[in-house]
């Protein structure tokens, strides 16, 4: 498959530099399974008048030889390892989105959200990383089964880097893997800043296409300071469709808004939407009232990423080390729909 790709990616011509895209080397990254391909084309001069076009023909040719796979070609620009600059300071390695994953109040799923939408990003084949910022309950260790890892140090270039765990293909750092759940809530706070900010400068993820950030739940300072520590492209907010829940929805999109973070807000995902029992899968029970979050992502102009009802699967993969989405079909399709979402709004905003 592979070679084929290649070989699809060879036939098309750069008209200015006169060569086709593998041997011109604008061929950055291949992932591709039968479900999905992603290209990631690199373009060694930014606003180059061609790169439209390019990436209408490769997705095109390659959606025409692949028809069963959802094709997607990014386009990158300038010279690799170099990210935009950051408002103030730099990530490792070479990341191309960084999202942060936010909610107004705890206990709506929001870690469960960010955990499930990394794990439907790699399965579209994106390169994912995951930063688990939750100071109050880091809980992704649990959930991708990597509870009591010891990160190690390691020297690059004379700079002590800390290696990320990894599970299921993603990268994951988190602040569970530095402080202990006994400790003192204030001694957590000042540890954890410290702590926060050598995992966002020191860990080594590599090449990434998306990194996802579990931020703590509200609008406090802390998440202004890990936004000021980390370049964060775009914010996904999470809420369960309670009127208290949504209430502070808006205010995760006035923190987002405000002058002095301007993150884009990539959308709304409204999480225990519905409930439906096994024994009747046709009903849906409306627990938490119905459609709120879609409806306030509405009033204030951010897109609606979708919704995900109450499912044990959800809880159960959680606690047993393996996001639902890469074990329950149905849980993967709405996720894949939200990343798919996600992705285009992201992508979209340059
Ligand atoms: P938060 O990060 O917002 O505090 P969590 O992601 O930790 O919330 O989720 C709280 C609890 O709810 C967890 O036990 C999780 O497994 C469960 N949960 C979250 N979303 C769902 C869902 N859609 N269906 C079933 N259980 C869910």
């Amino acid at each position: 498959m592979q070679t084929t790709i290649e070989k699809l990616l060879g036939s098309i011509i750069h008209p200015e530099l006169e060569q086709d895209l593998v041997s011109g080397g604008l061929v950055e990254h291949i992932a591709a399974s039968e479900a999905a391909i992603t290209i990631t084309l690199r373009f060694p001069k930014t606003r180059d008048p061609f790169a439209v076009k390019i990436k209408n023909q490769a997705e095109q040719l390659l959606q025409e030889h692949f028809p069963a796979a959802k094709v997607l070609v990014m386009v990158k620009e300038g010279a690799a390892q170099k990210r935009p600059e950051p408002k103030q300071h730099t990530t490792t390695g070479d990341i191309t989105k960084v999202i942060a994953v936010a909610s107004g109040k705890g206990g709506v799923g929001k870690s469960t959200v960010a955990a499930n939408l990394a794990v439907a990003l790699s399965l579209l084949g994106f390169r994912v990383g995951l930063l688990d910022a939750d100071i109050y309950g880091p809980s992704q260790p649990k959930m991708f089964g990597v509870e009591g890892y010891l990160p190690d140090a390691e020297q690059v270039d004379g700079v002590d880097l800390i290696v990320p765990a990894e599970s299921m293909g993603i990268k994951i750092m988190s602040i569970g893997f530095f402080i202990r759940p006994t400790d003192a809530l204030l001694w957590r706070g000042a540890m954890a800043v410290n702590a926060m900010k050598q995992m966002i400068h020191q860990t080594k993820w590599g090449a990434l296409d998306f990194l996802i950030c579990d931020l703590p739940p509200g609008t406090g300072d802390i998440h202004l300071s890990i936004i000021g520590e980390l370049k964060v492209d775009a914010a996904v907010i999470v809420s369960t469709p309670q009127q208290v829940a949504v209430a502070d929805v808006v205010r995760g999109v006035e923190m987002f808004r405000n002058e002095k973070v301007m993150i884009p807000v990539a959308g709304v995902v409204e999480n225990m939407a519905w409930f439906t029992p096994e024994e009747l899968p046709e009903n849906r029970y409306y627990l938490f009232g119905k459609g709120g979050a879609r409806k306030v992502a509405e009033e204030y102009g951010v897109p609606f990423l979708g919704e995900i009802p109450i499912v044990q699967s959800i809880m159960e993969g959680g606690d047993a080390g393996q996001p639902a989405s890469a074990i329950d079909p149905r849980v993967e399709e709405w996720y894949r729909s939200i990343a798919d979402k996600l992705v285009g709004t992201v992508m979209k905003n340059g």
